[in-house]
């Protein structure tokens, strides 16, 4: 089984909708997995059914006990976080701004206050329109444990894989280089690197990139409206070759990419018959490059 990751430096790229193309030509070969939990789209493209919801905690919030609270204060005055209110005599802790320090806790003087694990979103398993599955995730407004969340759907990704006898996980991956990225990434046999040409795609790409090399995985590159600035195309194209990266596809501007999302479709159900040409070729040189036998 391989796992193939698709990032990008930035967001705006199109990486959501070339990945939802790679999984409808894949179709039930592919356990789809989201791990874009910031900004989680796959399920407008790829007609998930909700089938199975868990949700998700990590690290800790504390819960003040009404009942046994005298309202004296001091766990608003140790409270760096500002986490606690104080409705009209009445203290509550504010889960969002909560660090689960535990301080608070301590100092009580009647024992008030518990820690309790922070609820910080949702994982679904979904039937999609591939025939196969997908794991999406959704983090609670101001959660910030999207790191660990990435982990939990890769973890059941792989699950439903092994388990179904699937022969690859295709993940959406966050943008940027942050801690769910690094999540994305972690036991990839392949990344999929998507971008613009623009400075400021090209900044991300090397950002990225450097990243990826420091898990020594192997990628591919897809240039997406590359005809906008060819120079800065042949920049890019000079920069994977330097770096021996596969360049699988230069997609051309074209407004039905984004009018497919906005329709609900994937590129590659929309009536384009470049980009689906485009990125069918695309995906069978990735999957070239992913069950390509490396010599170490
Ligand atoms: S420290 Fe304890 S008793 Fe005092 S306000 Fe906070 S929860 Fe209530
Ligand atoms: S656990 Fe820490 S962050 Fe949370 S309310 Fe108590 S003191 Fe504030």
């Amino acid at each position: 089984m391989k796992e193939v990751v698709v990032i990008s430096g930035k967001g705006g790229t199109g990486k959501t909708s070339i990945t939802a193309s790679f999984a409808v030509i894949g179709r039930d070969n592919i356990v789809v997995g989201d791990c874009d939990v910031d900004a989680d789209d796959m399920h407008l493209l790829l007609e998930p059914d909700y089938k199975s919801t868990e949700d998700f905690y990590s690290g800790y919030t504390a819960v003040i006990d009404q009942e046994k609270c005298t309202a004296c204060g001091k766990c608003m005055d140790v409270c760096r976080f500002k986490a606690v209110d104080n409705k009209i005599g009445k203290f509550e802790i504010n889960s969002a701004d909560c660090e689960g320090c535990g301080y608070c806790c301590v100092i009580c003087p009647e024992k008030a206050i518990t820690m309790q694990d922070a609820y910080v979103g949702e994982v679904f398993i979904s039937g999609i329109k591939t025939g196969t599955e997908m794991v999406h995730a959704r983090l609670k407004a101001g959660a910030d444990n999207s790191g660990k969340l990435v982990a939990r759907v890769k973890k059941i990704a792989g699950e439903i894989a092994k388990k179904d006898g699937k022969d690859l996980i295709l993940i959406d991956g966050s943008p940027g280089i942050g801690c769910p990225v690094i999540s994305s990434l972690s036991g990839a046999d392949f990344v999929i690197l998507v971008t613009e040409p623009t400075p400021s795609g090209i900044h991300d790409l090397k950002r990225v990139f450097e990243l990826i090399q420091k898990f020594k995985i192997r990628s591919g590159l897809i240039i997406n409206k590359h005809d906008l600035n060819l120079e800065l195309s042949a920049e890019l194209k000079d920069f994977a070759k330097n770096e021996g990266i596969k360049v699988l596809a230069e997609i051309p501007y074209e407004p039905d990419f984004t009018k497919a999302m906005t329709e609900g479709f994937t590129v590659v159900e929309y009536n384009n018959k470049t980009l689906k040409k485009i990125l069918t070729e695309a995906w069978a040189e990735a999957e070239k490059e992913i069950y390509k036998e490396v010599i170490k």
